[in-house]
């Protein structure tokens, strides 16, 4: 049978009883627990294979929880949170005595978002406790984006993925951090960075591939393909290279049209949105279609583009 559903009293249920379940957002679906049961954050660590240095995202009802989380809100956090929240927007600020450190990986900072999804919103509001959610996929594959992801990642492993349909913005949310009152992106996502600049002026990224980052989304291999993915701008000639063997190409919004090719556009008409929204189901297709490789053209590096560009490139070998 499958654990797919959209009971939401389900769901309650089993978050009171210290279970995972999968819930819906409108950037990736969520694998969700009580904050302050062990019992629930150290599952969800171990149903990813997530390394315990990786902090989780704390998702909640509404911006007046942040209060009771943290020491101290920039004033620059709070006109982002009444920008953007609920949105693809998560602040990280410093944490009080009661978030517990497994869920800050030991850091003196915790990651907090109100997602932009009814039905989670709806759950969160039932929850006397928050959910620590960190997207629904095993430790560097590629993130879920519809209900059915997640079923095949984690059958075996949770009794629910509470169904939200598929994920309307499709990739993880903008990460923003403080050092002393300024925003700093840690990991570039679903708000674009021209937006969040419209609120707070110009913001410094540090989106970089280190060993043990501050954003551990940012580890240089991540949210990956099983088949070989390679990143190029000229897809014709690099897909001719390799025309001995089974190429699957996903383009911004030209045909290549080659039917030797399994090709998947994100976008007919150039919408960067659609093409974020369509960017982990097109890669899960094609992982799923036994090529021997995969080609990813690279986006126009402005506003989501600049955001699928730096997925894809962790989830592949660029030239
Ligand atoms: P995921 O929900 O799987 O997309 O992962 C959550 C992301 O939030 C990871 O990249 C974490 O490193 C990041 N994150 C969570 N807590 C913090 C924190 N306190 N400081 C910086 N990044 C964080
Ligand atoms: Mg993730």
């Amino acid at each position: 049978m499958s654990i797919i559903s959209t009971d939401i009293q389900k769901a309650v249920h089993l978050l009171t009883n210290e279970e995972l379940v999968a819930i819906p957002t409108e950037t990736v679906y969520g694998l969700a627990g009580n904050i302050y049961s062990e019992k629930a954050v150290k599952r969800i660590f171990s149903t990813k294979k997530r390394p315990f240095f990786n902090p989780l995202i704390v998702h909640i009802a509404s911006a007046k929880a942040l209060q009771t989380m943290t020491t101290h809100i920039p004033e620059k956090a709070k006109l982002l949170a009444d920008a953007f929240w609920p949105g693809s927007m998560t602040l990280v600020l410093k944490k009080n005595e009661k978030i517990p450190d497994m869920i800050t990986a030991g850091k003196d900072t915790v990651a907090i978002r109100v997602p932009n999804h009814p039905v989670t919103l709806e759950l969160l509001k039932q929850l006397p406790f928050p959910l620590a959610a960190p997207s629904a996929n095993p430790f560097g594959s590629i993130s879920p984006t519809k209900p059915e992801h997640v079923e095949s990642y984690f059958k075996n492993d949770i009794l629910q993925v509470l169904d939200g349909g598929a994920c309307s913005n499709g990739i993880e949310s903008t990460i923003i951090g403080f050092e002393k009152e300024t925003p700093v992106i840690f990991r570039l996502g679903a708000l674009a960075l021209e937006d969040i600049e419209a609120v707070v002026g110009s913001v410094s990224i540090k989106n970089k591939k280190e060993e043990s980052p501050d954003a551990p989304g940012m580890l240089a291999r991540h949210y990956a393909p099983s088949t070989q993915t390679l990143l190029v701008d000229d897809v014709a000639s690099e897909a001719k290279k390799h025309s001995t063997k089974k190429v699957g190409v996903l383009v911004f919004k030209e045909s290549l049209n080659n039917s030797s090719l399994t090709e998947i556009i994100l976008s007919d008409n150039g919408s960067m949105h659609e093409a974020a929204s369509k960017l982990y189901d097109s890669l899960h297709e094609l992982d799923h279609q036994k090529l021997d490789i995969i080609i990813a053209e690279r986006l126009p590096n402005n506003g989501l583009g600049k955001s699928m560009n730096d997925r894809l490139q962790r989830a592949t070998f660029t030239i």
